[in-house]
């Protein structure tokens, strides 16, 4: 069976070619706006253009009204029109709004295959059409075809989103990497990130928390400047990077945890967090939004259903935490702040986050 698998790659490029990969973003820009006005023509004459009508009507002007592109990738623009396309494909079915023209100062992003494998990954450099050999910071993980390359600025850093079609065996053949797996629950919470029913914790890096006067330092620097001056657009791009930083540090502590895991275990039991119902209690809002909890059992229930680990869901109303993982007795006042589980009646004492863990070990 096929599989579609993506990763994220940041690029090392030379100025040259990051030059060259920001004409390419702008050039689809340009294209995408293009096909949005002409549509628009096209729906004031009650005339409905699909984007082949469009992307003929582009490359009749393209070489006069955009001279420029004749040095670039035509894929970009290609792509551009055929993104547009299905942007207006979701808008009919209801599935999102009416499409709108893109600013220059938006997201800096481009499409640079041509579908049909123009685009080669050797090692750790990648092959851009009209760019050349770029460098990746790391290699390819995956082998297969490259079906999509999605190339994106963010916070003055280039990617590469690279889509691959690859044999979805490729993961069930993986050599255990420890000989004891064993079934597993896991706790998730805000003190600690993860609490696994063999006694693994994993910590919560809490980024926010430590980022939390950068964050408003930059906040307050962004207020006092005037909106859309030179000095407004420095102190957004100090914020974003704050942002940025946080989200990495985030990302990273959530990808190692779920890897370990999955390693170990042969079964996983979860709960299932109504975030949303926790979210409304404000004292906890900030911390539980800040470890993003949801983003964490998304990654290990995906990485687990990609090495054929069951995983199972406890219903959202089992009492976990409340209940003794020795005798089941429910002990019904326990609060938030008792950090011990004390069973009355088989007299357990057990942290809290192991017991509910146990609790959800699956059998
Ligand atoms: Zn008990």
């Amino acid at each position: 069976m096929e599989v579609n698998r993506t990763q994220q790659i940041e690029l090392n490029p030379n100025n040259k070619q990051s030059t060259l990969m920001g004409q390419h973003a702008g050039y689809a820009r340009v294209a995408f706006n293009f096909a949005l006005s002409s549509f628009k023509v096209g729906l004031d004459d009650d005339e409905w253009r699909t984007y082949v009508d469009i992307k003929r009507e582009f490359n009749g002007v393209k070489y006069d009204k955009f001279h420029w592109c004749s040095d670039l990738s035509q894929n970009a623009s290609k792509n551009a029109i055929h993104n547009f396309g299905d942007a207006v494909t979701r808008w009919k079915k209801g599935q999102n709004n009416f499409p709108v023209y893109k600013r220059r100062d938006g997201k800096c992003s481009y499409q640079a295959d041509n579908g049909a494998g123009t685009v080669d990954v050797h090692k750790n450099r990648i092959n851009l059409p009209k760019i050349g050999w770029v460098r990746m910071r790391e290699e390819l993980r995956y082998t297969g075809e490259i079906s999509k390359v999605v190339i994106s600025k963010r916070n003055g850093k280039w990617f590469a989103s690279i889509l691959v079609r690859c044999d979805s065996n490729t993961y069930k053949h993986q050599p255990p990497l420890f000989d004891d797996k064993e079934p597993m629950g896991i706790d998730v919470g805000i003190n600690t990130l993860a609490t696994c029913s063999n006694g693994d914790t994993y910590d919560n890096p809490r980024p926010l928390k430590r980022f939390e006067r950068k964050l408003a330092r930059a906040n307050r620097s962004l207020s006092r400047k005037i909106k859309g001056s030179q000095n407004w657009h420095k102190a957004k791009a100090v914020l974003s990077g704050v942002h940025y930083r946080i989200a990495c540090i985030r990302e990273d502590a959530h990808h190692q945890s779920t890897t370990k895991i999955v390693r170990k275990a042969s079964a996983i039991g979860i709960e299932t967090l109504n975030i949303s119902g926790l979210l409304k209690n404000r004292k906890l809002a900030k911390a539980l939004s800040d470890s993003a909890l949801s983003r964490f059992l998304t990654m290990l229930k995906y990485k687990a259903e990609r090495r054929g680990i069951p995983i199972t869901e406890a219903d959202q109303f089992f009492a976990s935490s409340k209940t003794c993982s020795r005798c089941g007795d429910k002990k019904d006042d326990l609060t938030l702040s008792d950090r011990t589980y004390h069973c009355s009646e088989c007299g357990l004492d057990i942290d809290r986050d192991l017991n509910a863990a146990i609790n959800l070990c699956p059998a």
